[in-house]
């Protein structure tokens, strides 16, 4: 049952959407290197398709577009279909949070006439990728008065970019035979932002520091306190490979099925049921909070939506979940060559042969997983053929290797039917990941084929 490579299937107009699908996927990376930034860039993309806030809206009707975005962090955007809404949504959904370093609340020190931002990593890394890379700063300040600033640090050519040091290959001997999971500790992720003295008083690099962010953000180092400051890798992504056939950037987990979930909902053109994109953040670190999958943010937001569109009751909101179907997209681990021993190649998923589903995730026996129906999985079979996706299906890697969740499981306490999905990557949640542009072409197209689903 081997699945054939995408390319091989490929006409000169497959070739070009491919490319212009992978150029906006590029774009929305840039601008997107956190939840906040990934929340406004997916807002302005959804106004340019007319879609307005749910809570500018009194009365809805079928063909109606509008979001709801929820602490600046989290956003579902809802096209309304002909069919009842009691009947069910077809949701895409995908998370826009990505493996980073976050800055400490008590963060600025300075040692040895270097100053550091000490950090507290989100997600999981292996620490050791994280050093010797130039870093950018992203995120918010917010002020005791309620003012906020905004911070990008590092993306232009111009900017100075931060970063981690290593120690000297001449000096690692005792560094090199440990375990790699402490090659690097966490509290060594600490990163440099200043060597220049202000005047000849002590800490005076520091006082360096502090008066730039006082001159350039008008801030204290007391409202560290109240930000959200993100260290991410600095620069644009790339094409990648001689043959320019990928794609190397930093976040791909999970925003290149965000990307392509949101496109193709945006692109959607008044669908019979309901469409649905849901964009949530915290999925690294176990979608807790009030911006993860956990939250009641997306039942509230079906609530207003059922509320505008002059259906709502309970047991309508209850119905229209029950009665749903999700694609619940995140990153495969694509097979990997040189490390073929974590993967059962018949069950892996590879670079180039199309969006891949999972029935189940999870680690050990099956633990912590939503496992898709076989019923409904053979609708998605239907769907996809019917659509000339190009398809394939994968567990992570080998049974007793690792593993790891999802959100699928829980939209499914819902009631609904959901499968995991989304596009193999290579160096998943390291600073720089790749994906085959053929994979994130035939992800859009799974998304459009699902969403004309009746
Ligand atoms: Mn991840
Ligand atoms: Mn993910």
């Amino acid at each position: 049952m081997e699945r054939k490579n995408a390319w091989l299937t490929y006409d000169e107009f497959d070739k070009q959407a491919l490319e212009s699908l992978c150029a906006g996927y590029r774009r929305f990376l840039d601008n997107g290197k956190t939840e906040r930034e990934c929340v406004a860039e997916s807002i302005e993309l959804a106004k340019k398709y007319g879609y307005v806030d749910l809570r500018d809206v009194t009365v809805l009707r079928p063909g109606d577009r509008v979001y709801m975005s929820y602490m600046d962090k989290t956003i579902a955007l809802f096209q309304l279909g002909t069919e009842p809404l009691s009947e069910g949504m077809n949701i895409l959904c995908a998370h826009i949070d990505s493996p980073r370093l976050d800055v400490k609340q008590n963060p600025l020190y300075e040692d040895s006439e270097l100053a550091f931002l000490d950090t507290h990593y989100y997600g999981g890394i292996k620490k050791y990728q994280w050093v010797t890379i130039p870093m950018a700063i992203h995120g918010v300040v917010c002020m005791k008065d309620g003012t906020k600033v905004e911070v990008i640090i590092g993306e232009k050519e111009t900017d100075p970019v931060v970063g981690i040091s290593d120690l000297l290959i001449h000096l690692a001997s005792e560094q090199m035979g440990k375990k790699a999971n402490v090659v690097i500790e966490g509290e060594q992720l600490d990163v440099i932002v200043g060597s220049k003295p202000a005047n000849e008083e002590k800490d005076a690099v520091k006082a360096g520091i502090l008066s730039i962010l006082k001159e350039t953000y008008d801030m204290d180092e007391e409202d560290f306190l109240s930000a959200e400051l993100e260290i991410v890798p600095a620069g644009k992504t790339r094409e990648f490979g001689l043959d320019r056939s990928m794609i190397l950037g930093y976040g791909q987990d999970d925003r290149v099925c965000a990307y392509t979930s949101l496109i193709s909902f945006l692109e959607t053109i008044g669908p019979e049921r309901t469409a649905c994109c849901l964009l949530v953040d915290k999925e690294e670190i176990g979608s807790v909070g009030a911006t993860g999958m956990r939250s009641h943010f997306f039942e509230n937001a079906v609530a207003e939506l059922l509320n505008a569109a002059g259906c709502y009751s309970e047991l309508n909101v209850r119905r229209c979940l029950a009665s749903s179907a999700m694609l619940s997209s995140d990153v495969s681990a694509g097979f990997d060559p040189n490390f073929a021993s974590a993967f059962e190649k018949k069950n892996a998923a590879f670079l180039g042969r199309g969006m891949a589903f999972n029935k189940f995730t999870g680690s050990g026996g099956k633990g912590g997983s939503n496992d898709a129906n076989a019923e409904f999985i053979a609708e998605v079979r239907h769907i996809m053929d019917e659509a000339g996706v190009n398809w394939q299906t994968a567990e992570l890697g080998k049974v007793d290797v690792g593993g790891g969740g999802t959100i699928a499981f829980i939209a499914a306490l819902y009631g609904m039917n959901v499968i995991d999905s989304g596009v193999p990557v290579l160096s998943m949640h390291a600073p720089w990941e790749i994906t085959s542009k053929a994979d994130i072409y035939e992800a859009k197209k799974a998304y459009d084929a699902f969403l004309k689903r009746v």
